[in-house]
């Protein structure tokens, strides 16, 4: 397999990935990364889907802690709290460089996908990352008493209230960032990540063009589901699927990417849930999708790939 588009949120993105760019070619792999979660902290521009992949592809993700980067300070931070400063949304000092980088990058007029491209070149990630618009694009959650900003509802509300509804302000005008388009029309294989269906995958989505492009595929689609045993592995995923799509068995997360995939692979201890998401047109895979460690990430890549 040459040309992969993978479509990715943050940390269940993220662990996938790096047992596919060991399973395939890495430098044919482009993943497409949510910028709805995108915020602006300390005055700093912060992107932390893309982040979690660029610190995922290249090695340097604190695996225990589940996001940000390993032998991390936070000394900056602290100061900053202690100085009066935003201190609801951690950034330690590591992190803190490349948001620095980056918001002068902004600053000075550099698109997003220039400066995340030349991010992960220091790096060393040999995969490409593109985040799916230059354009601002932000989720909001509507919840029963009030609509929050995406980070304000998920981090300082620890993503207690539940989810009437998810929006994504700027999608009208968004615009695929450049090589999103031709990277799905080249792709021989599209693969929709292990992350949350409604605020990872949908605001890649909610940008129209990239929508359209998954639409009219000609190859193979195949998504990979976020829960076990309707269970997420971490996160509100169960919570919102239950809510928003009236249950957590596969065939949910298989309506969730309607007319985008054409095979969903959910886990083999759900293999009894196979005949109702054959119903809705989508090819059924069961296979083990617990990603314990390098190895099995690598394995779970591996029963994608052969999908197509
Ligand atoms: P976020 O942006 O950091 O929240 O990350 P994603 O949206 O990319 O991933 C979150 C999802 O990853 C959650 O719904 C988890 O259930 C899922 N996830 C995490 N680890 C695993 C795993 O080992 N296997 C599977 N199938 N899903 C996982
Ligand atoms: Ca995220």
């Amino acid at each position: 397999m040459r040309r992969v588009v993978a479509l990715s949120g943050g940390v269940g993105g993220a662990r996938f990935l790096r047992g596919l760019v060991r399973a395939t070619d890495p430098t044919g792999v482009t993943v497409i990364g949510n910028v709805g979660d995108d915020v602006e902290v300390l005055g700093l521009h912060v992107s932390p889907d893309l982040d979690s992949v660029l610190y995922a592809l290249a090695g340097v993700s604190d695996d225990e802690r589940g996001w940000g980067r390993a032998d991390e300070t936070w000394t900056a931070f602290q100061e900053a709290g202690r100085l009066g400063g935003e201190s609801w949304f951690q950034l330690g000092d590591r992190d803190l460089g490349l948001h620095l980088v980056r918001t002068q990058a902004l600053q000075a007029g550099e698109p997003l996908s220039s400066v995340t491209a030349r991010l992960a070149e220091a790096f060393g990630v040999e995969a490409r990352l593109l985040p799916a618009t230059d354009d601002r694009l932000r989720t909001w959650i509507d919840t029963p008493d009030a609509s929050y900003p995406f980070q304000e509802w998920f981090v300082a509300r620890h993503h207690r209230d539940e989810v009437d509804r998810v929006r994504f302000e700027g999608e009208e005008t968004a615009e695929p960032a450049p090589g999103v388009i031709e990277a799905i029309e080249e792709a021989e294989l599209i693969v929709v990540c292990p992350s949350n269906p409604f605020i990872s995958i949908w605001p890649i989505l909610a940008v129209a063009e990239v929508r359209s492009a998954l639409e009219r595929r000609r190859v193979p689609a195949v998504a990979v589901s976020p829960l076990i045993g309707g269970r997420a592995v971490k996160g509100p995923a169960d919570r919102m699927l239950d809510r928003l799509a009236g249950g957590t068995d596969p065939v949910r997360v298989a309506t969730c990417y309607q007319g985008l995939i054409d095979v969903l692979v959910f886990d083999k201890s759900e293999a009894d849930a196979a005949p109702g998401v054959d119903n809705v047109g989508v090819r059924p895979v069961p296979a083990p999708t617990l990603m314990r460690d390098e190895g099995s990430a690598t394995a779970l890549a591996d029963v994608v790939l052969a999908c197509a």
